[in-house]
């Protein structure tokens, strides 16, 4: 294998195997098996092609200074995945066997870890509906499947402030609809939004809500914190936004580590400008300070345009503690 490490950047590299799982409607889920890498034998007809019946995962493997390969809070993933199962009608994968699998294929690609600060495996767990239907109902045959990609470290040279803009022209999901789980077909839609801004210079896009078009609910794929003084603030969990990982984690540690007060409820876009810091939140960057907000033509600047100290600081002690490099009394790194 000649993999240059410290070339990679978040993109595809395939690695040697892949794990593969599968269940028939109305039956349950058997232990699957490690294969190659390889492309999928689907039905024209294959339910997650035409009705978009599946979801996905994302979680990352890192290799400690000390050789150890950690996962970090590998359950929170596996119960994510059951969750988003049930709201697209598809039989949710058990923890054991979405556990085991993450584990095989890590294990079995191991090699393909980058060192501890090059980057991390980053592993992509998928359920979709494989069987073929006609009709829009739940396909008769169902796929899990878990592959790994090694990705680069998301910001290259150091934390790196982001310029987003407020759409005015999209929402990402709506009230009771599936915004909450990582259902496929959230994503594309975003693809023209995103489009759009980066078109114009911003590296993303921040939504409003559907019902009000006031508060925020996510900045593209990636959850939002205010901090006002000593208070860190971020969306409620209300359906709409995706119960992030990261966003969990960064609460409990803004919390427990750094005596912050911290508030899950609405923030409004007027009120996040008014903001100290801003900054966002997922497994991909862990961390992205927000350095710009552009809001019906305004531009606005936080931090002046830096990296707050607080954002800097909850990085470096995620970060450190995902790495293997600090005492996590969370007990949230998992030893493969
Ligand atoms: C995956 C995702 C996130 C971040 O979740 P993490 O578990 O922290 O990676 C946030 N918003 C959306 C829409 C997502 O798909």
């Amino acid at each position: 294998m000649s993999l240059d490490f410290g070339e990679l950047t978040f993109s595809l590299t395939q690695t040697r195997s892949m794990y593969r799982a599968r269940c028939e409607l109305g039956g349950e889920w058997q232990p699957g098996e490690l294969q190659p890498f390889q492309n999928l034998e689907l039905s024209p007809a294959a339910c997650v092609l035409n009705y978009g019946q599946g979801l996905f995962e994302g979680l990352k493997a890192y290799r400690a200074n000390d050789g150890r390969i950690l996962l970090f809070r590998p359950a929170m993933n596996a119960a994510r995945l059951r969750n988003g199962c049930r709201r697209l009608s598809m039989p949710p994968v058990p923890e054991d066997i979405f556990l085991s699998a993450v584990h095989d294929v890590v294990s079995e690609n191991a090699d393909f870890i980058p060192p501890n600060n090059d980057g991390a495996l980053y592993i992509r767990p998928l359920v979709f509906g494989s069987g073929a239907i006609l009709g829009v109902a739940p396909a008769p045959e169902f796929t899990f499947l878990v592959f790994t990609s090694p990705v680069g470290p998301y910001f290259k040279g150091g934390l790196t402030p982001i310029r987003l803009l407020v759409t005015q022209d999209f929402h990402r999901a709506a009230p009771k609809g599936t915004g909450g789980v990582k259902a496929i077909g959230n994503y594309a839609p975003g693809m023209l939004a995103s489009g759009h801004a980066k078109l114009k210079g911003y590296a993303e896009v921040v939504y409003l809500d559907a019902a009000e078009d006031r508060y925020i609910e996510e900045v593209g794929a990636a959850n939002f914190f205010a901090l006002f003084g000593d208070t860190l603030v971020t969306p409620a969990l209300n359906g709409s936004i995706l119960p992030g990982v990261t966003r969990d984690s960064v609460l409990q540690l803004a919390a427990e580590r750094f005596g912050l007060q911290v508030e899950e409820r609405d923030v409004s876009i007027n009120e996040a400008l008014g903001a100290d810091e801003l900054f966002c939140s997922g497994t991909a960057a862990v961390i992205s300070p927000i350095g710009y907000i552009s809001h019906e033509g305004e531009d606005h600047q936080f931090s002046g345009g830096e990296v707050g100290p607080r954002t800097r600081a909850l990085y470096e002690a995620l970060t450190a503690i995902q790495h293997g490099d600090a005492i996590d009394e969370f007990g949230w790194v998992v030893d493969v």
